[in-house]
C-alpha cells in the first residue's frame, strides 16, 4: 500500500506537466491503492477531498516543492483517519481498574492480555489475568501457562462451564486482594453469533469493566468494519489493539474498523513474545505504512528507553561484573527493539530491511533475558560462581526458563568473561585514579 502511494506521488512530481489533472489522476490512483487495501469507500471518497482541499492544487506558488506538500497532505489525511482524538481510559494507580477483552477466536486475545498485563506490572501496578473462556477446551491452560512465564497472578477453573460465574467469582477475588489491574480474557467464536455477543454482555454486566478493548487481526480485510461495529454495538468498547503487524502488512481493514467505531488504537502487536507490543502512535504508524521512515519517531525511542547504565558503569569502576549487569545490558539492547523494527524508523531503509524478518539475535536476546529472570536474587547479584559451585541451580534455571542447560551455561560464561574484564579495567582505573591523585 505505501509502495502504490509513494509511487503515485512521485510518478506525479517526475511527470513533465505538473498541472491539476496529473495532480487529480494521483488521488485517483491513490484512492485505488486504499481500495484495493480494503479500506472502506466511504472513508477514502472522505480522505480524496481532504487531501484536494488541504492541497488547493492551484494556488500553490510555481517553486513550491510540491511533492513535499503533496505527500504531507496525504500524511496528514491518512493520520486523521487512524487518530480519533479521543483518550483512551487510563487506569488508576491505588484502584481496582477492570480492563476486559473482546474479538473473534485466533485475533490474538490471550496472547495479549498477558502481553498488557506484563506492560502494567512492569510499570509497577499489581496485576492479575482472569479466564473467562470456558468455551475452548485448553483456553485456561494457555491462559495458565502465559501467566506463569510472566509470574502474573491468575484465576480460571476447569469445572465451572459459565463463564459469567467464572468472571464474576475471579474479579471479587482479585479486587478483595486489592490487585489494580485485572485483566479478563474471555471467549471469541468462530463467528460473530448471537450467543457470544449475548455472553460478553452478560460478562460486562456482571464485572462492569472500567475499559472494554476489541483485538483485532491486522490481516482482517473488508470484514473488519461490520466486525468491529458489530462489537462496538454490543460491548461499547472502549480502545482497540491491532495485532500481528509483523507478519501482516496493516490492511485497509484495520484502518477502516478504527474509523467506523471512532475508537483509539492502544497498542500494536509486534510478534508471539510476552514483549512483542508497542504504544500505538498515528503519526508512526502512517510513517511505516507509507514507508517514509519514522527519524522522529526513532529519537524519541531511543530517549523514551532511558537507559540505564549508571549501575553497571560503577560496578565496573569498582572492577566487579555480576549477572544482573549482563541483565541489564541484555535489557538495554532489547528495549531497542529488533534490528528490523529499528530499520523500519530510518528512512532509506525502511523499504530494504522493513521485509527483514525479526533476526535470530533478537530471539537469542530474549531467550537470555527469560534466562536471567528464572533466577533468583542472589543468584543475579553474582558474578555466576555460585552456579559453578551448585550446578543444580543451571538445571533449576534452565528447567524454570524453558531453556537448555547448554544455554545457561553459555549466559554464565559471558558473565564470567565479562567480569574478568571488569575486574582488569577496575583495577586500571584505581590506578589511574591514583596516579592522578599522587602525580
Ligand atoms: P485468541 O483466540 O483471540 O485468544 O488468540 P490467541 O491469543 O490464542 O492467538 C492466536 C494466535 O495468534 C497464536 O498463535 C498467537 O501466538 C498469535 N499471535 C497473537 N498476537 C500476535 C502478534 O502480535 N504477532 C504474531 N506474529 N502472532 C500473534
Ligand atoms: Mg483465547
Amino acid at each position: 500500500l505505501g509502495r502504490r502511494i509513494n509511487a503515485a506521488v512521485t510518478d506525479l512530481t517526475r511527470s513533465q506537466t505538473l498541472d491539476e489533472k496529473a495532480f487529480d489522476g494521483m488521488i485517483k490512483e491513490i484512492s485505488n491503492a486504499l481500495i484495493a487495501a480494503d479500506v472502506n469507500i466511504k472513508l477514502v471518497s472522505q480522505l480524496r477531498k481532504s487531501i484536494k482541499a488541504s492541497v488547493k492544487f492551484n494556488e500553490l506558488p510555481p517553486h513550491a516543492n510540491k511533492k513535499r506538500i503533496i505527500q504531507k497532505a496525504v500524511f496528514d489525511a491518512l493520520v486523521d483517519i487512524v487518530n480519533p482524538h479521543q483518550k483512551p481510559y487510563e487506569p488508576k494507580k491505588g484502584k481496582s481498574n477492570v480492563i476486559m477483552f473482546v474479538g473473534l477466536q485466533g485475533n490474538g486475545k490471550t496472547t495479549t492480555c498477558t502481553k498488557l498485563a506484563r506492560w502494567y506490572q512492569a510499570r509497577g501496578y499489581k496485576t492479575c489475568l482472569v479466564c473467562a473462556d470456558t468455551f475452548r477446551a485448553g483456553a485456561f491452560d494457555q491462559l495458565k501457562q502465559n501467566a506463569i512465564k510472566a509470574k502474573i497472578p491468575y484465576y480460571g477453573s476447569l469445572t465451572q462451564t459459565d463463564p459469567v460465574v467464572v468472571a464474576r467469582e475471579g474479579v471479587e477475588k482479585f479486587k478483595k486482594e486489592r490487585f489494580e489491574i485485572i485483566i479478563i480474557d474471555t471467549s471469541g467464536r468462530h463467528h460473530q453469533d448471537e450467543a457470544l455477543f449475548a455472553e460478553m454482555v452478560e460478562i460486562q454486566g456482571a464485572i462492569s469493566p472500567h475499559q472494554t478493548i476489541m483485538v483485532l487481526d491486522a490481516s482482517v480485510g473488508q470484514a473488519a468494519e461490520s466486525q468491529a461495529r458489530a462489537f462496538k454495538e454490543a460491548s461499547d468498547f472502549g480502545a482497540i489493539i491491532i495485532t500481528k503487524t509483523d507478519s501482516a502488512a496493516v490492511g485497509g481493514g484495520a484502518i477502516s474498523a478504527v474509523a467506523a467505531t471512532h475508537t483509539p488504537i492502544v497498542f500494536i502487536g509486534t510478534g508471539e513474545h510476552l514483549l512483542d507490543m508497542e504504544k500505538f502512535n498515528p503519526q508512526s504508524f502512517v510513517s511505516k505504512l507509507l514507508g517514509m521512515g519514522d527519524m522522529q519517531g526513532l529519537v524519541e525511542h531511543v530517549q523514551s528507553l532511558k537507559l540505564d547504565q549508571k549501575e553497571t558503569f560503577k560496578n565496573i569502576q569498582e572492577g566487579k561484573f555480576s549477572v544482573r549487569d549482563m541483565r541489564d545490558q541484555l535489557a538495554n539492547i532489547m528495549k531497542m527493539g529488533p534490528l528490523s523494527k529499528m530499520a523500519g524508523m530510518i528512512p532509506g531503509l525502511s523499504n530494504v530491511m522493513g521485509q527483514m524478518n525479526d533476526d535470530e539475535g533478537s530471539m537469542k536476546l530474549k531467550r537470555m533475558m527469560i534466562i536471567c529472570d528464572s533466577m533468583t536474587a542472589k543468584e543475579l547479584d553474582s558474578d555466576g560462581k555460585i552456579f559453578v559451585e551448585q550446578p543444580t541451580r543451571i538445571t533449576r534455571v534452565a528447567r524454570g526458563s524453558g531453556t537448555s542447560v547448554r544455554e545457561v551455561e553459555e549466559l554464565l560464561s559471558q558473565t564470567q568473561m565479562m567480569a574478568g574484564m571488569a575486574k582488569k579495567m577496575g583495577g586500571n582505573m584505581k590506578k589511574m585514579q591514583a596516579a592522578q591523585k599522587n602525580p
